[in-house]
């Protein structure tokens, strides 16, 4: 006897439905690969949007409930109009954002990813058809930790939102851990009546907004990149989750897709600054090393003539940008440098360091709007052997990222950092607006070394002066 797919109820749009979340998977996959470079990221991107895009047009049409009705059918009003009141604002903000604000919004969408992800698994959760309930209550606890801490990381980095650094945070949050672990176990072992099971459902709730905010509250400066990142990865683990609960396959991959990259690129983080996740989680910033007790010195200035002189007759000139190129957009007017400079004969770099800037690539994007090749940008590890042999370093709106203090003084908050060796090059000329601290927030002796000279202004005007000035010579 044949048995068809009709008898065993699957309809040809299941089928369809099926393969159209493969497709959606390997344009994820694709996406994912062209987003490892810069020059084929935006495809990536587009690519990866496509696969979403896929994947929720076939739901929304072939998906259907136990009734066999389709989302389409059921909720088609309040799905369509969802969808147009994100696009809407996500458009908008895209649009509007500037690029130093970036990692704000990144933690932003992290927040929005969780809190969608904890919805739907505390609305599933008193679901009777639900029949996942250990997934369900982890998605809620990592769902809602992945929107509270990408919350508290986005006003810490938008500076609304300060540091708590008290030792007994550490221990409030290991006793928080534990009771929403006991508190799962219970309602996972116990047939408990279901007006108690969602009263504890909105507990478990509380106490994992509770968790985010504190565990994020005493990581500060210059570990952010790394909690942002990790709660990237949480956000995709909890819509992982969601996934589960309605048995997605898109849902379920494009969740671990996030999840493992973004646990991926956290540990490359943490190994990038030399130090253990652990470290950087219990560890706090802010301030203080031996430097914050030391005789300061004094800082040498430099006049845009010599500046350019010096310039002019070098052989070996390295950029190493910072946070300040992004906040004075100087990105444009550090490129026609590199071209004039190239066209007297001196070989010019850029040194990127993996956390310069505000978000992991923040200097790569930046000058790649800029139209500077990519064979200019050389990663920290590929330059710093070459330092010693660079005639001029010039460091601009950088600070923690050239901090000398990350190798020599072990009291310092960023010890153990690897950094850019500007001190190693034979002259070096730092551009900022004043002797303002950098994000970490602490001193910097790069500045007072014999080598040093400032010049100080807005990078991009001096920049540009500097350009007008090597012109005329
Ligand atoms: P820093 O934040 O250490 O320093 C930037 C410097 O730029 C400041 O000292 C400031 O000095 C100067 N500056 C600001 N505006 C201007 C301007 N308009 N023109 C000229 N200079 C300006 O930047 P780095 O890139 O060296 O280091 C990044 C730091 O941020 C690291 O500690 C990193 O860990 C952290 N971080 C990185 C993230 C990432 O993913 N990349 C995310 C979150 C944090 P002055 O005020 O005197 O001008």
């Amino acid at each position: 006897m044949n048995i068809t797919l009709q008898d065993l109820g699957i309809t040809s749009g299941d089928v369809i439905l099926e393969i159209s979340y493969l497709v959606a998977a390997v344009l994820f996959v694709y996406g994912l690969k062209l987003m490892s470079h810069p020059e084929t990221a935006k495809k990536g991107n587009l690519w990866a949007a496509a696969g979403m895009g896929l994947a929720m047009v076939t739901t929304l049409f072939l998906h259907r409930d136990a009734d066999g009705k389709t989302i389409g059918m059921t909720n088609a009003l309040i799905v369509v109009a969802a969808i147009a009141v994100g696009s809407i604002a996500g458009a908008v903000i895209a649009r509007r954002i500037k690029m130093t604000a970036m990692p704000q919004l990144v933690s932003f969408f992290n927040a929005t990813g969780g809190a969608a992800s904890a919805l739907v698994a505390l609305m599933e959760y008193s679901n009777p058809d639900n029949s996942s309930a250990l997934v369900t209550l982890l998605g809620l606890v990592i769902g809602t930790i992945a929107f509270s801490g990408s919350m508290i990381a986005y006003g810490k980095l938008d500076g609304k939102v300060g540091d708590i650094f008290a030792g007994w945070v550490k221990y409030f949050n290991l006793f928080l851990l534990l009771v929403i672990t006991v508190l799962i176990v219970y309602m996972l072992a116990f047939d408990l009546d279901p007006g108690l099971q969602t009263t504890l459902s909105y507990v478990l709730l509380v106490l994992a907004l509770i968790y985010g905010i504190m565990f994020v509250m005493p990581i500060g400066g210059a570990d952010m990149p790394v909690v942002i990142s990790l709660l990237n990865s949480l956000t995709g683990i909890a819509a992982a989750m969601a996934g589960f609960i309605y048995n997605n396959e898109a849902m379920i991959l494009g969740g671990i897709f996030v999840g493992s990259a973004g646990a991926i690129l956290t540990l490359l983080m943490c190994k990038a600054m030399n130090r253990s996740l652990l470290n950087v989680i219990v560890g706090s910033f802010g301030g203080g090393g031996a430097a914050a007790g030391k005789e300061q010195g004094t800082v040498k200035e430099i006049s845009l003539s010599d500046a350019s002189v010096l310039l002019s007759y070098s052989q070996k000139v390295v950029i190493v940008p910072g946070y300040g190129l992004a906040v004075a957009q100087a990105q444009y007017v550090c490129n026609d440098l590199v071209k004039l400079l190239e066209d007297k004969g001196v070989e010019v770099k850029f040194a990127i360091h993996p956390v310069a800037g505000r978000m992991p690539g923040h200097m790569n994007v930046l000058l790649a709007e800029a139209d500077v090749p990519y064979t200019k940008l050389v990663e920290m590890d590929d330059i710093n052997p070459d330092m010693p042999n660079t005639d001029v370093t010039i460091v601009v709106g950088a600070n923690d990222v050239v901090n000398p203090a990350a190798l020599d003084d072990p009291s310092s908050p960023i010890y153990g950092m690897p950094i850019i060796r500007a001190h190693e090059s034979k002259n070096i000329i730092v551009m900022k607006r004043g002797m303002g601290k950098g994000y970490a927030g602490i001193e910097n002796f790069l500045f007072f070394d014999d080598k040093t000279r400032m010049l100080f202004g807005n990078a991009k005007d001096t920049l540009q002066a500097l350009v007008s000035e090597i012109k005329e010579l």
